[in-house]
């Protein structure tokens, strides 16, 4: 039996418990979608207006030199590769994380010449499907996007393929993958493995290069918390760096972009896969929220995360067990990402009344509700009430409310 009191207490001796003053989180609200999005870190305000004002207003371009801007894709980068098991050099922060899987992908094609297939699960996150898509329909000449299960991705790493695309945490279930013998079963096969690391990064803990991993994406705005659109961040291993090129050959990822030389050149280094001009509001935004996940200790991180989602699945189970929710991520925390999610045919609604409650989780089609537990900020006190709201919104059946049952445009 949880109660109100053994909460309160793992809040008392939570070493994380300091870092939440660093969030401007809204009163009374429950923030369970940091998944999603992360909330706005105090001091990202502070140098956002103070780059705005100061380095945009008063530098202008000089800040490009005087300021570091041109710079920033790297460092941010370097930063981003203590956080996923990366060495500097090998991580760039630049474009979106659709984008870089593009860039990626046709890196990854072009360094298996002769094999045809990229790989990848059914059940993957959207974007990286229609990105794989998009790619084979410029390859032509007999590529194609193979999708199986899960269950059958083993099997399917053949010798036609030439790289295998996974999430490394299931954006619906949570469900994550183990990523050294997932890496090595597609070396074994000769394929490459690229890894998004969109509900991974910030979210659990990462080792690229102890998995041995070719490549990988993420991104910036989810457990980051670096802004509504930050900018994502791509890998490349160091011993793939010399040969693999990519497509968007733009100035900024050229050996020498001030040079105005005719033909593209690429960067020896990471930076080749720049392409246009860095959003520099955007990357400052994002540096802040790096930082501060840097602050905090990545073994307190992933213990609090792992007891958040035990107790909300324990006390889901508890206080709501005969409303018919049932647990969609594995249940065993150390086989999941940092979020929790139950199936309900009315799912859409039970969210959007959680919603109006102050509770703010999200839904996924069809029929998943998701609540994301960020452990730099969320309090155990949390799970308690954002719980005791489930249970009225259940008890009180307020899904069945006609303004919780329309849809909006973002889910
Ligand atoms: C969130 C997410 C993305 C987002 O891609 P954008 O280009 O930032 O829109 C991509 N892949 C996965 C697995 C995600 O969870």
């Amino acid at each position: 039996m949880i109660t109100s009191e053994t909460l309160s207490a793992l809040d008392c001796e939570d070493p994380l418990a300091p870092f939440r003053d660093q969030f401007d989180l809204p009163e009374g609200i429950i923030y369970l979608d940091g998944n999603s999005l992360g909330p706005l870190p105090r001091r990202t305000l502070a140098r956002l207006i103070d780059v705005t004002r100061e380095e945009w207003g008063q530098s202008l371009i000089t800040s490009w030199n005087k300021h570091g801007w041109i710079d920033l894709p790297q460092r941010i980068g370097d930063k981003i590769a203590r956080v996923i098991g990366a060495t500097p050099g090998e991580v760039i922060a630049a474009d979106s994380t659709s984008v870089n899987l593009f860039k990626l992908l046709a890196a990854a094609c072009a360094l298996r010449p002769g094999r045809k297939v990229i790989l990848t699960e059914a059940g993957n996150f959207p974007t990286d499907i229609y990105i794989a898509e998009g790619l084979v329909s410029v390859l032509g000449d007999g590529y194609e996007v193979r999708t199986v299960d899960k269950e059958n991705i083993a099997t399917a790493i053949t010798d036609e393929v030439a790289v295998v695309m996974l999430t490394h945490v299931d954006y619906s279930t949570g469900e994550m993958l183990d990523m050294a013998p997932v890496t090595a079963m597609a070396h074994a096969a000769g394929a490459l493995m690229l890894w998004d690391l969109a509900h991974s990064a910030g979210a659990v803990p990462v080792d690229l290069n102890g998995a041995h991993a070719d490549f990988a994406v993420g991104c910036g705005y989810k457990y980051l918390n670096g802004g509504p659109g930050a900018p994502a961040f791509l890998f490349v291993a160091a011993r793939h760096q010399a040969d693999a090129r990519q497509p968007l050959s733009g100035w900024m990822g050229h050996a020498a972009p001030f040079d105005f030389e005719q033909r593209y050149r690429p960067a020896e280094d990471i930076t080749r896969y720049l392409a246009g001009t860095p959003a520099i509001l955007a990357l400052v935004a994002l540096e802040e929220g790096v930082d501060l996940y840097l602050e905090a200790d990545a073994e307190d991180l992933r213990r609090k995360s792992m007891l958040m989602t035990e107790c909300f699945a324990a006390l889901v189970a508890q206080e709501c067990g005969d409303h018919g929710l049932t647990l969609a991520s594995p249940a065993d925390a150390g086989m999941r990402g940092s979020q929790i999610c139950f199936r309900h045919e009315q799912g859409y609604a039970i969210i959007q009344a959680l919603i109006a409650r102050g509770v703010v989780g999200d839904f996924r089609t069809p029929d998943i509700l998701r609540f994301g537990f960020a452990p730099l900020y969320l309090r155990y006190q949390d799970m308690w009430n954002a719980v005791t709201h489930l249970r009225h919104v259940m008890d009180k059946r307020e899904w069945e409310s006609p303004e919780f049952q329309t849809k909006a445009a973002v889910t």
